[in-house]
Parts: structure tokens; C-alpha cells; sequence
């Protein structure tokens, strides 16, 4: 196999360098080069013409459910998935069977990651013991193993005093900790966002005020005690409201928005699909336009997917009873080129950067760059590509996406990581 690449005059967009520029990017022995010790004859090229080169995606929030959920995914499909969504990095979070609080846990995710994975996989640990609430995991431990983060992602915690003790503890080790923020009081038995829909459609409310409270509590905490805490998923527009204000103060708070978020609003319920059952739950109109707004605007840096796959038939049940979330992987570039670069809310750069160098940073990552020396982490993207999504011809194990049939626009077309073609949209998976 080549060992050097030249991709051949791509809009080379590296918001890392503050670079956008038509070029040719050269790629030997798993680094980006400036120029190559080969000769000729030993270069592989790819046409770029009209494409973008970027560096490679990176997702902060996938579930790959391994390892003990495999029959939703594995680390296999769903490095696979990544790929054919231009992601070569993806953040794995630890509601794993077992969860990821312990040190054993972690080195099999890594072990397991480099002998079946097809992109790069950085585990999270859990907070919390069991992902329970009540003992925090060992915080300190779990980094040495190598979690980039710690997050019960999945749950909340609920106890302020334990949040604020892992806060402490993560601070001491440089850990961002990362929150899914819901308090469970207030949802108890939703099923979707409380409002106009959820009285017509007679299911019961999950209001934002109870996204909303936990953000507001991690800002706090966060403000005490100077740890970086980042809320996932953010959908509301109170939630906008509050990390911008705690911002603005300083806060080491941040906030990421998921596709599905700016996709959809909650009336998509009436159809009692349990595809669109997620948590948090779709909201309104004007939720969506106070995200796109605090992207915008900066409030909320991150994009990603919260890619969960679920089997068919545990989704095929009633909607009270179907578990929360979808695929996302291979839908999300394509949703935020749609919903923000092509809307005109803000630049094809601004994504890229959210996906790529903004994600680095936040999780001390290597990666994100197309800097001369980094590993070469490419992807080559279309954003003028229309196509429309067969849930049949997802990579995912699982095939729980709302979007099946729906016309997007952007497609990732060729993914390479550390130097290594992994996928192409022409021949799919090259490894
Ligand atoms: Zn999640």
C-alpha cells in the first residue's frame, strides 16, 4: 500500500492555522509533509478538485456500546460509521456494560479500539461508581488510564455535593467534565418536550427548565470551582442563555449542540415514531433559532452527534416505552452544513473548526490540524453534495435515524487516518 498521498487542489480549510486556501496537501509515512522523500512513482494521488480538505472530523459524544451492548454496536461498526461520516476521532462514552469506572475497563476499550476500530477512539470514565450518583469513580486513576474526560453521560448526577466534589477532583487532574444535564424530578415519566405538542399528542412533558437547572447548577459549581465543566447536548433556549451569560463572566463553562437539535422540533412526535424520542427531547422553532444564534455568536462552540444506536426491536414498541436517541454519525456533517454553513447562520470554516480544532482543544487531544508533522487525519468533503438517506445503507449496526428518505446536502467522500485510506463514499470501507 502507499505510504505517501498527495491530495491534488482541494480548498484545503485548516481553521486551526486560519487557513482556507486551494492547494495541494501532501501526506508520507502518516504525517502531513511539505514535501516528499519518495519519488514519483510512489505518490498516490486524490483528485480534490472542487472538494474540501479538512482535517479529519472529530465527534466529542458517540456511544459505541462496547463493550456488553453489542448487539446495538461495536467498536468495529461504529468506527466504521465514523468513517463514512469523515469523523477519524470519536469520543466514546463510558454507559458501557460494564460502565467505564474502572481502570480494566478503560485499557480494553483502548486495546479493543486498536485492534478492531477503523478511526481513533478516546474513552470517557464516569463520574460516579457505577454510573449510580452516589461514589465518585476514580477520578484520578481513570485519567492515568486514559480517559480524555469524565461524564455519566446518559444519567445526571443529582446530589450538587458530589457534582461539586468531582468537579474538584477533575480540576485536580486537568479533566474537563462533561454533563448531561437533567434533573430527574422534573422528568420523571417524560417522553418528550412539555409543551403545545405534548398536550395534543397526550404523552407526557419533559420541560426545559429541567435542562435548564442543571445547567445552571454546573455553571455555579463551575464558577466555585474553576473546573471546566461542558454541558452536552444543549437544546433549550434558556440554556443558551445561561452559558452565555456565565460566559460572559468568565465561567469555564461551555455547551454543544447536537444535529438532531437543530433538525427537528418536537411536533416531528406526531407521528408517535419512536425515531424521534430523544433525550433531551427535540424542542420548538424558537429553541432551534436561540442555538443556531448562541453558535453564532459563540456561546456554544462544540457540534456533535450523541450517535445511540438502539436495536430495532427495542425501538419498535411504544413510543412510552422505547428507549431514548438515534444514529448519528453518518447524518451530522450533513445536517450542520445544511442547517448552519448553507442556512447562512455561519461558514463552512466555523463548522469545520467546531468539528476539528475546537474539539481538540477542549479534550487536549492531538489531533484536529493539518499543521506540517501531525498525523494525517484527512477528510475530503463535499458540501455541495445532495443525497438522500437510506437508513438501510447505514454503517451503524443499528439503523434508529429519523432522516431515513430525507434529501440532505454535504457528504463526506474520503476519509484517511494517520495516513491510512479507511473509507471512500465510491468503495466504502478500505481497511
Ligand atoms: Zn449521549
Amino acid at each position: 500500500m502507499s505510504k505517501a498521498f498527495l491530495f491534488k487542489g482541494g480548498r484545503v480549510i485548516d481553521p486551526a492555522n486560519g487557513e482556507d486556501t486551494v492547494r495541494d496537501l501532501k501526506v508520507e509515512n502518516g504525517k502531513i509533509v511539505k514535501e516528499f522523500s519518495v519519488a514519483n512513482g510512489e505518490i498516490e494521488t486524490i483528485d480534490a478538485n472542487g472538494k474540501v480538505v479538512c482535517p479529519g472530523l472529530i465527534d466529542i459524544h458517540v456511544h459505541l456500546r462496547e463493550p456488553g451492548q453489542t448487539a446495538k454496536e461495536t467498536i468495529a461498526t461504529g468506527t466504521q460509521s465514523a468513517a463514512a461520516g469523515g469523523f477519524t476521532t470519536v469520543v466514546a462514552m463510558p454507559n458501557t456494560t460494564p460502565p467505564v469506572d474502572s481502570t480494566a475497563t478503560v485499557s480494553w476499550i483502548i486495546q479493543r479500539a486498536r485492534e478492531t476500530g477503523v478511526v481513533n477512539v478516546y474513552p470517557t470514565g464516569c463520574i460516579s461508581q457505577g454510573m449510580a450518583g452516589e461514589l465518585l469513580a476514580p477520578i484520578g486513576s481513570l485519567k492515568k488510564a486514559g480517559v480524555v474526560a469524565i461524564t455519566d453521560d446518559g444519567k445526571c448526577i443529582q446530589n450538587n455535593e458530589l457534582m461539586r466534589r468531582a468537579l474538584e477532583y477533575a480540576r485536580m487532574f486537568n479533566l474537563v467534565v462533561m454533563d448531561h444535564c437533567q434533573d430527574y424530578a422534573l422528568t420523571a415519566g417524560g417522553v418528550m418536550n412539555e409543551g403545545y405538542w405534548s398536550t395534543v399528542l397526550g404523552l407526557k412533558g419533559w420541560p426545559a427548565i429541567a435542562e435548564e437547572i442543571i445547567i445552571a447548577r454546573n455553571a455555579m459549581l463551575a464558577e466555585l470551582t474553576g473546573c471546566r465543566v461542558h454541558c452536552q447536548h444543549v437544546t433549550s433556549a434558556g440554556g443558551v442563555r445561561i452559558i452565555r451569560e456565565a460566559k460572559q463572566r468568565g465561567v469555564p463553562i461551555s455547551g454543544e449542540i447536537c444535529a438532531h437539535h437543530i433538525a427537528l422540533t418536537d411536533e416531528s412526535l406526531k407521528g408517535y415514531n419512536s425515531d424521534f424520542k430523544m433525550n433531551p427531547p427535540l424542542r420548538t422553532q424558537r429553541d432551534i433559532e436561540a442555538l443556531l444564534t448562541g453558535f453564532a455568536d459563540g456561546t456554544i462552540e462544540y457540534l456533535a452527534s450523541d450517535h445511540a444506536p438502539h436495536c430495532n426491536y427495542e425501538k419498535e414498541v411504544e413510543i412510552a416505552d422505547a428507549p431514548f436517541g438515534i444514529v448519528g454519525l453518518e447524518t451530522e456533517f450533513a445536517l450542520f452544513n445544511t442547517k448552519i454553513a448553507k442556512a447562512g447562520i455561519s461558514s463552512l470554516p466555523k463548522v469545520i473548526e467546531a468539528l476539528t480544532v475546537k474539539a481538540a482543544r477542549l479534550l487536549d487531544l492531538p489531533k484536529g490540524t493539518l499543521t506540517v508533522g501531525a498525523d494525517a487525519d484527512v477528510t475530503v468533503l463535499d458540501p455541495e453534495l445532495r443525497w438522500t438517506v437510506r437508513k438501510t445503507q447505514l454503517l451503524s449496526k443499528s439503523k434508529n435515524t429519523p432522516f431515513d428518505g430525507t434529501e440532505l446536502t454535504g457528504r463526506a467522500i474520503f476519509t484517511m487516518v494517520s495516513g491510512r485510506p479507511v473509507w471512500s463514499l465510491e468503495k466504502g470501507i478500505l481497511v
